[in-house]
């Protein structure tokens, strides 16, 4: 072989290897990639996907029409109490839908949207009288508007640097809680809107998986049965509490009843730095109230870039939030007015906090109890569901998505992407993978943390050659108009083919200039293209074109 031929083959290899990577090593977890292979099972359901694409009018279809306007319900068949199903046996078994899906959160409704779409007849069970799960109720909604009317509430009372004299500012929390449950009401009637436009029908009640295609309904002491060719379980997760340390909700607070509060708290302990305990100590922070963390990890967002944990520390500090890293709770009393904590701290003395509230940021954990999973093949490990491709379980044509899911993080976005890889699938279409390391996570505390793929350090133990670029806020000229200037973009990359493995932000709308991050690693970009693409002039987002070129040692603005 020629001296030329033999660079071309070495340089394809490479090209090869760069691009292929991602597929063998660590940012692939084969638990989770999805290929696109139809299921017999799912042939079926295509005949009702040609009908649907041919406009015919498929006669078996169950409830009103909606362009009728009449309220739609769904015919359930009442359980024969002789065999606890109403199908009485030998009958030949029709399921009447194609998907029943137990729980209207994230995972559930975005599925539930996207089978409807498909053509695929669609019926959610939920057990509340309203859509949408933790997220719009009690999770990433509330919790967002609340960090909107702090960020507000904190220019305002910035507002001499802006050149305002503003005086007489006062919060007024009824309004601020009442404009929080608007929204949320606003959105869950969105959903109601959707599903109706969608075709697909909801029905009040405690779902549970009878067995291969049933799902009983329980509501008010009275139980029917759906018949389902898939069901997806989607019944999220709820707060997690301390051994000996349970919520009263008035005093020793979680997600949910942090969120009812008559009034702002003087003082606030939060136990848990995770991302609802740092953004919880935020919002209080910047309302007032005197926040302290603890954390038993060494470092607040543990699961985030370790520089990025340092950061969030530093600014807290300043804002005069108080943080004990490594401290282990030990016991907490309450009495009338307050609670008081005892911890052991870092070098192991014994130490007393006593505060008007205290926020269990401490985890969550999955609500697959009472749902039927005993009667699957379905594996089970502390709560959570293992799934296969397409988010199956080991019983066939049940699937769990969403927070109940094993080994993947318990994000609203995440569950939403997992129903659809599952009811595409169903449908018999190329379903999307679901890579764990290409998950974005967005924590919204000011300063604001976006982040995606491997932290310096996982790339390091994975065995790359690691290369990183950071490029700081404060180079910014967006970042200083908008008076916030602190923070940086952290590059992972891999030095060999600059191929990019992560990126880290905390500063300036992180949680929206992560919208690069995540499609730069979803397209598996270099930091070559990266460099290459125009960043409009004067954005925050440009920062991540310094960032990029900063692995290079060629940012331009710092
Ligand atoms: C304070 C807080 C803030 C958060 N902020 C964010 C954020 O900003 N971004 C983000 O991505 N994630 C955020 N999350 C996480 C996010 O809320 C969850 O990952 C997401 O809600 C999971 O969706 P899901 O559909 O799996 O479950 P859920 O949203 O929990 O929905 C499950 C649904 O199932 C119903 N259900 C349960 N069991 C049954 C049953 N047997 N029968 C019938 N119905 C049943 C429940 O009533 C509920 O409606 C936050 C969480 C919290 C607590």
């Amino acid at each position: 072989m020629g001296g030329q031929a033999a660079a071309f083959v070495a340089a394809v290899k490479d090209f090869h290897h760069r691009v292929h990577r991602a597929h063998r090593g660590a940012l692939y977890s084969p638990l989770f990639s999805v290929s696109s292979a139809p299921s017999v099972v799912n042939l079926v359901l295509k005949l009702r996907l040609a009908r649907a694409a041919a406009k015919i009018p498929n006669s078996s279809r169950n409830g009103p029409s909606i362009r009728s306007g009449r309220k739609r319900s769904i015919s359930l068949v009442p359980i024969s109490t002789e065999t606890g199903f109403g199908s009485p046996e030998g009958r030949l078994r029709v399921a009447k839908y194609d998907v029943a899906i137990i729980g209207s959160g994230p995972g559930g409704y975005v599925a539930a949207i996207r089978a409807g779409e498909l053509g695929l007849k669609t019926v959610v069970v939920e057990k509340d009288p309203f859509l949408g799960g933790t997220c719009l109720h009690v999770g990433c909604i509330p919790t967002k508007v609340l960090l909107h009317h702090a960020e507000v509430y904190d220019h305002f009372k910035n507002g001499a640097e802006l050149g305002f004299e503003v005086s007489g500012l006062k919060i007024n929390w009824g309004n601020v809680l009442a404009r929080k449950d608007k929204i949320v009401k606003k959105h869950a009637k969105g959903i109601e809107f959707l599903f109706k436009k969608n075709k697909v029908e909801w029905v009040q009640g405690w779902g549970r998986y009878e067995g291969p295609g049933r799902v009983s309904v329980e509501k008010d002491g009275k139980k029917t049965q759906i018949e389902a060719s898939n069901i997806l379980l989607v019944s999220g997760s709820e707060a997690r509490a301390l051994p000996g340390i349970e919520p009263d909700h008035k005093t020793i607070l979680t997600n949910r009843s942090i969120l009812e509060l008559p009034e702002i708290p003087k003082t606030l302990i939060v136990v848990g730095a995770g991302a609802v305990g740092v953004e919880f100590a935020s919002i209080y922070n910047s309302f007032g109230t005197q926040v302290t963390i603890l954390e038993a990890l060494p470092r607040v967002v543990p699961v985030e870039d370790e520089e990025i944990s340092a950061e969030l520390d530093k600014t807290f500090r300043k804002k005069n939030i108080g943080i004990f890293t490594q401290a282990m709770v030990e016991s907490v009393k309450k009495d009338a007015k307050s609670v008081t904590v005892t911890f052991k701290d870092k070098d192991g003395k014994s130490q007393t906090l006593q505060a008007e509230k205290l926020l269990l940021a401490v985890g969550r954990k999955p609500m697959t109890d009472n749902c039927g999973l005993e009667k699957s093949k379905a594996k089970v490990e502390r709560g959570a569901v293992h799934v296969g491709p397409y988010m199956e379980t080991a019983e066939k044509g049940l699937y769990a998505i969403g927070d109940i899911v094993f080994g993947l993080p318990l994000l609203a976005h995440a569950a939403m992407m997992e129903g659809i890889a599952a009811v595409t699938h169903i449908a018999g279409k190329t379903a999307p993978a679901i890579v764990k390391e290409r998950i974005p996570n967005a924590t919204y505390c000011e300063p604001q943390i976006g982040s995606i793929g491997l932290t310096e350090k996982q790339a390091r133990d994975a065995g790359y050659a690691v290369k990183t670029g950071k490029f700081p806020f404060v180079g910014n000229s967006k970042a200083t108009i908008l008076g916030n200037h602190g923070g940086f973009i952290k590059v992972v990359s891999d030095e060999k083919y600059g191929e990019v493995l992560g990126i880290h932000i905390i500063g300036p709308l992180a949680t929206e200039i992560l919208a690069e991050a995540a499609a730069v690693l979803h397209l598996e970009g270099t930091i070559d293209d990266m460099m290459s693409m125009m960043h409009a002039h004067p954005t925050v987002w440009e920062g991540m074109g310094d960032a990029f070129a900063s692995v290079r040692g060629l940012q331009i603005n710092v």
